[in-house]
């Protein structure tokens, strides 16, 4: 089959079009024909190696998959060939601590599609038959493809760890990426008023189109005072941080007293300093957060198969173009998710 693959740790040069081996399906697994994948911050990790993921060459990346089952193994209940569906991009093993309180994002064997297994830039892939979901007819596969990672990542970080309520105000950092853009559409759709920050002024009219009620570019000012104009001085219920170091402190700025920052991500660096005296004065609350669990995933599916959120797709391309969509990725090109057909 043609896939997007790598033999080695590198650059975008090192991803490869080519042929490789179709996956066997094996018991309790399905076969799935992907109609569409699409590219995530953790492909491009993947690439370049990380310590976090022991890589097994040749490995093809992509967390998101939609697509038709073309083969059932054995012991597969309820799935048939021909149905669409889309795969789950966290898979757990639901039988340890975590997974069985409901935390299957924190479980002892957590793994990402496209990262710890062989992923979808494929013409074909492997999911264990839990993690494969039918979609409706109504939703296409480019939409199916759009929104598994990032809107699980966003909606656990808003409505879980922070709490989000109809009424909230929210400070959403870098709205033109995936998660920024899924962050946007699912605080206006829980009632939030959103302030939005981007880097170029296409995003930022790109941003108050799907929905933002404000949008600041966050190359030229320091949001934190227009952030406080916006608010009444008051400043915001929750950030959605996933930069780190570079907007940290204008984060903390803007933030309300009882407010929430929660965060997913450290683009810019792993360390960060903070002065504890504003942490207690003000009771803020800080959040970490990783993915998202399996309830989350079938709630979020449900309102995409409704049409109560429509992920924000930048481009579709064919998977043969992998390459130029990283590209476009790691130079902020876009604004939403990047679409790979293979
Ligand atoms: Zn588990």
């Amino acid at each position: 089959m043609k896939a997007v693959f790598i033999r080695e740790h590198g650059g975008v040069d090192k991803l490869i079009y080519g042929d490789i081996e179709e996956p066997s399906v094996g018991e309790g697994e399905v076969l799935v024909k992907v109609k569409a994948t699409s590219i995530n911050h953790i492909d491009i990790w993947v690439r370049q190696g990380i310590p976090a993921y022991k890589t097994v060459f040749p490995h093809i990346c992509g967390s998101d998959v939609a697509g038709i089952v073309e083969e059932v193994g054995k012991n597969v209940k309820g799935i048939k060939s021909g149905e669409r569906v889309v795969l789950s991009p966290g898979l757990s093993c639901y039988r340890c601590r975590e997974c069985i309180c409901g935390r299957d994002n924190l479980c002892r064997d957590y793994k990402i599609r496209g990262a710890a297994t062989q992923g979808g830039y494929a013409e074909y892939t492997v999911a264990r038959d839990m993690d494969v979901f039918p979609i409706l007819d109504g939703l296409s596969f480019e939409d199916a493809a759009a929104f598994p990672l990032t809107f699980l990542t966003s909606w656990h970080m808003l409505i879980t760890r922070a709490r989000l309520r109809p009424g909230d105000s929210v400070l959403v950092i870098g709205a033109g990426s995936g998660i920024g853009s899924a962050a946007v559409k699912i605080a206006k759709l829980s009632g939030a008023k959103v302030i939005a920050t981007a880097g170029t002024g296409v995003k930022l009219e790109k941003a108050i189109a799907i929905g933002a009620d404000y949008a600041i570019d966050h190359s030229k000012t320091d949001y934190s005072g227009k952030v406080r104009e916006l608010t009444g001085g008051r400043g915001v219920d929750i950030i959605f941080e996933h930069v780190g170091p570079a907007t940290w402190e204008r984060s903390l700025r803007s933030l309300s007293k009882y407010g929430r920052l929660v965060i997913c991500g450290a683009t810019t660096g792993p360390e960060v300093s903070i002065d504890l005296r504003g942490l207690f004065m003000q009771e803020h609350s800080i959040s970490g957060s990783i993915m998202g669990t399996r309830r989350e995933f079938l709630s979020i599916l449900e309102l995409v198969c409704r049409g109560g959120l429509r992920p924000v797709i930048d481009s579709v391309i064919p998977l043969s173009d992998a390459a130029e969509g990283q590209k476009r990725m790691l130079n902020r090109e876009g604004f939403g998710k990047i679409l790979l057909i293979p």
